[in-house]
């Protein structure tokens, strides 16, 4: 297939230049919880990019009337496969509607806001990519997105 050896970090790295001066003027404290070394996943880097600036403009919409807003980004390696979080400390998902935020044109907010199309898109991607996206919310709140992928190995 078309899919290659495609950093974690360098993921989230991206995500993160895109939406550095907003999280800087939103004051968001972000939590990098990852190894040093690079964790290869295989994957399609600009597909993998998407998904993870979807979940990372969620949790910062979600966070807006958070007062210390913090995001933590994790990555996990483990038996063949690889583990990307995004965590956000905003007011979680409603319990009702956790079966439901994959849906297409699901969304809670208002008109402008969001079209809800964002989680089925992102669902799609990394189904096809060959892993899964699930949502759940963190014990003490807040949401938590993972996207689990295959582990890979580059050709240098
Ligand atoms: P949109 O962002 O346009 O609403 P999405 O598909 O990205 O569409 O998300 C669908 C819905 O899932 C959101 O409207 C919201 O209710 C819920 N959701 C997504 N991410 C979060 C999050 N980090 N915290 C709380 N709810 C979330
Ligand atoms: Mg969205």
């Amino acid at each position: 297939d078309s899919l290659t050896a495609v950093s974690a970090q360098a993921s989230f790295g991206y995500a993160l230049r895109l939406y550095r001066s907003r999280l800087v003027d939103a004051h968001v404290e972000v939590i990098q919880d990852w190894p040093g070394e690079d964790v290869w996943v295989h994957a399609d880097l600009v597909r993998l990019e998407q998904v993870l600036v979807n979940l990372i403009g969620n949790a910062l919409q979600a966070m807006a009337e958070t007062p210390s807003p913090r995001l933590e980004l994790t990555i996990v390696q483990a038996d063949g496969w690889v583990r990307l979080g995004v965590r956000d400390n905003g007011p979680g998902i409603a319990e009702a509607h956790l079966g439901r935020v994959f849906e297409p044109f699901f969304t809670t907010k208002s008109t402008g806001k969001g079209l809800g199309l964002g989680l089925s898109i992102s669902a799609r991607i990394i189904d096809d990519l060959g892993g899964s996206l699930e949502a759940t919310n963190a014990s003490d709140g807040g949401a938590l997105f993972s996207v689990t992928l295959r582990a890979s190995t580059p050709v240098l």
